[in-house]
């Protein structure tokens, strides 16, 4: 429509391209102007273990607040992940999180999401050694997540980052686990302690027979690897109940408690926070 009326364009790929090209140039410009504007801001999503049903770690979730709107990362990460800037934003969420495990003692632990471009980024390891000796912030309350996107491509650079990371004490965790091209080749490669079964699988448990049987194939095999089983998007009562039945380890979700700012979870009446 934009090129004008009685015109028959051929839909290609390329077009596709530059859209997102477009998009992309966009998103970067507009995550630079939130850098500079201090526009950055993190909320935390409790993760309960569930046995105890206590609060084991928090996850930081990045957000944009521009003009006292939140912008969720599902809008822009996509956009950034096309391009390198996608680092700029790592860097920021890296220094943050660890500037709240300083700030905030009596958080457990934190998870902190990284992009597929975290395990080509050199300068990454450096700054996350650096801020938690600025800081003085123990390694061990620290758990990166990653998806299954984090390059396999880049093997070597993954396994590096992860080994040094492991040796100071950090924990690693795969997101979205099931989701992926090469699950298994994941899983069989990457040194990490836990498995994150995705929300798409959990979420319908209840009533999806099939759903079911994957949360619980899932689980074996995290657990058949000596690896902690996660869940996310845990929407009902009745998913926790059938989680805990299974046996998997860890809890999260909005039946739990959503994302929010970190004080919300720190005053002292929110302690149980589920059944
Ligand atoms: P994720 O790491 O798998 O995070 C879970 C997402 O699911 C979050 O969305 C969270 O708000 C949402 N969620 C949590 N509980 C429930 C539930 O019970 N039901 C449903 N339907 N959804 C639930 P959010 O915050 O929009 O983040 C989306 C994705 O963006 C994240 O998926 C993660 O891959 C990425 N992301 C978030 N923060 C960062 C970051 O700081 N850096 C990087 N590189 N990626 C991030
Ligand atoms: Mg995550
Ligand atoms: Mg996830
Ligand atoms: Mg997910």
């Amino acid at each position: 429509k934009r090129r004008g009326r009685d015109l028959v364009h051929i839909y290609s790929e390329s077009d596709q391209d530059s859209e997102n090209l477009r998009d992309t140039i966009e998103w970067i410009h507009q995550l630079q102007q939130a850098i500079a504007n201090d526009q950055i801001v993190l909320h935390f999503q409790p993760v309960i273990e569930i046995r105890t049903r206590e609060i084991a770690y928090y996850e930081a979730l990045v957000r944009l607040n521009i003009d006292n709107k939140l912008i969720y990362p599902g809008s822009f990460i996509p956009a950034l992940e096309r391009a390198d800037d996608i680092k700029l934003l790592d860097h920021q969420v890296v220094a943050k999180a660890i500037k709240y495990l300083a700030d905030y003692p009596e958080i457990p632990r934190m998870a902190i999401n990284l992009s597929a471009h975290a395990f080509s980024d050199e300068k990454l390891t450096p700054l996350i050694e650096q801020k938690m000796m600025q800081y003085r912030v123990d390694p061990k309350r620290i758990i990166f997540e990653l998806t299954e996107s984090a390059s396999l491509t880049n093997l070597a650079g993954t396994l590096r980052m992860i080994e040094r990371l492991t040796q100071l004490g950090c924990d690693f965790s795969i997101d979205d686990f099931g989701t992926g091209f090469s699950t298994f080749t994941y899983l069989k490669q990457l040194p990490a302690h836990s498995v994150k079964i995705d929300g798409s699988f959990v979420k319908d448990m209840p009533d999806d027979p099939i759903d079911l049987a994957l949360v619980r194939a899932i689980h074996e095999i995290a657990r058949s690897l000596n690896k902690v089983s996660v869940a996310e998007f845990v929407e009902n009562q009745e998913t926790l109940n059938l989680l805990e039945e299974i046996g998997v380890d860890f809890a999260q979700g909005y039946h739990i408690a959503k994302p929010a700012p970190i004080h919300t979870f720190l005053s002292a009446e929110v302690k149980a926070l589920v059944d």
